[in-house]
């Protein structure tokens, strides 16, 4: 059994948080490689040492001096130091940091920094090897990860090391500087690691227990999911139901190694497994969740014999290409076409854009329909099951929830429901009350 691990930066943000998180690596042998982030929140006002770390690039840049946030960066590792009672010091590497940052350093390499200081103390705090990101994360020149590569690179170190630590976020760009992913980016580090160390689990160690099966905002203290497929999860994700980054996902689903989202502050709990393929599509709550999304716009396109216009569809799709926009769903009836695109991406084309489809296709009629939510109802226990979707219409129906449009995925994994965006939060409460409480 080898399990690779990944602690987000909730999980390191103090001393007695990077005991809890040793305390999970010693408690499993099979814990083997661990991925950290740099320091995050010690509460609601507090600042990520990866935030000040790009506070210090813009002062730089704006000729001003960092002495003082430097030194609130310095002083929160050598809290942790202090309260872990490592018998080190970090000034060599402060020092050489701060001279990097003084002569221009590009903002990777400075936010990098946050991570490579995290991963140096646990390693020392562990006991256990330091492997640095720059040896074994290689990136593309355009920016995307160089996989292949770095697997290859992560495989050999692994036959020398049974344990390391290795920090998240960074790797190594073709000319030998940092590259950075996008925030949040350790996720995809650990999911590369799993991958390369072919793990049977990667788990990834964060404050909350696992996925929810509604965002908590709205419902009041939703059920957690205990099981969920990757392509579940890509469904409630694509609607903002993340827990994860997106890219995170790729490297271990395409090696098939379940993520399990777990709980810092409350190991015991099981959390959350995300998995190729469920053990059972017998779900006791039918779906696995219910996510949206708000700030949709719809386009309804009407024509008189649309389906029988070889390349209406295309004609349209062509018009939202030249400006360079990209659609959330394509429902479509026998003479109608309905394009539903992200309200934000509307806001200084939607007269062109539809002065144009007009142009191109000569339509009977053609409407906006502006304030729109989505709303995705997923969970392989709907396959086959009679009844599943009367039920969540019944519920909207029953809330005086209009249902202004219905896409069922052909897989039956997903129903996806627009509503009025006034009614968006009350259709989910309803969604979830059908089939949970
Ligand atoms: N420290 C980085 C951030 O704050 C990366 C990460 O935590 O995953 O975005």
């Amino acid at each position: 059994m080898l399990k690779v691990l990944k602690f987000g930066g909730s999980s390191l943000s103090d001393a007695g948080q990077f005991k809890k998180v040793a305390d999970i690596i010693r408690s499993d042998p099979a814990r083997r490689y661990v991925v950290v982030s740099a320091p995050g929140k010690r509460g609601p006002h507090d600042e990520k040492i990866t935030d000040l770390l790009l506070q210090c690039f813009r002062l730089i840049r704006d000729r001003r001096s960092i002495d003082e946030t430097f030194e609130k960066i310095t002083s929160r590792y050598d809290e942790i130091v202090a309260g872990l009672g490592l018998d080190i010091s970090l000034k060599e590497e402060y020092d050489g940091i701060r001279a990097a940052i003084l002569h221009h350093a590009d903002p990777e390499y400075i936010t990098s920094r946050g991570e490579y200081l995290s991963a140096r103390l646990m390693a020392q705090y562990l006991d256990f090897p330091f492997i640095d990101a720059e040896d074994c994360i290689f990136f593309n020149e355009d920016g995307t990860v160089d996989l292949e590569e770095s697997i290859r690179v992560l495989k050999n170190l692994f036959t020398m090391y049974d344990y390391a630590v290795i920090p998240g976020f960074y790797g190594q760009f073709p000319d030998g500087s940092i590259e950075t992913f996008s925030r949040g980016g350790s996720d995809i580090t650990g999911s590369i690691v799993a991958a390369a160390a072919n793990a049977d689990v990667y788990e990834n160690w964060t404050d909350v227990s696992g996925m929810l099966m509604a965002d908590p905002r709205i419902v009041d203290d939703p059920k957690t999911i205990e099981e969920i497929t990757y392509r579940e999860l890509r469904e409630l994700s694509y609607m903002g139901a993340t827990v994860l980054h997106d890219e995170a996902i790729f490297p271990v689903r395409k090696a098939h190694i379940p993520i399990n989202i777990r709980n810092t502050n409350i190991p015991d709990n099981p959390g959350t497994m995300i998995v190729p393929k469920a053990q059972s599509n017998v779900v006791d709550t039918i779906i696995t969740g219910v996510a949206g999304k708000r700030g949709m716009t719809a386009i309804n396109i009407e024509k008189d014999m649309m389906n029988s216009e070889i390349g209406f569809g295309k004609k349209v799709l062509e018009v939202l290409e030249e400006h360079g926009l990209s659609f959330e769903h394509l429902p479509s009836g026998i003479d109608t076409m309905t394009v539903i695109i992200n309200s934000a991406s509307l806001i200084e084309c939607k007269g062109a854009l539809t002065a144009e489809i007009v142009k191109k296709v000569n339509p009977d009629s053609i409407t906006v329909t502006e304030n729109l939510a989505l709303i995705a109802v997923v969970g392989r226990g709907m396959i086959g099951t009679v009844g599943s979707a009367a039920r969540v219409f019944s519920a909207l129906s029953q809330h005086g929830v209009d249902v202004k449009m219905i896409d069922q995925g052909s897989s039956q994994l997903s129903v996806i429901i627009g509503v009025d965006e006034k009614k968006y939060e009350d259709a989910i409460r309803a969604i979830y009350d059908a089939f949970v409480k």
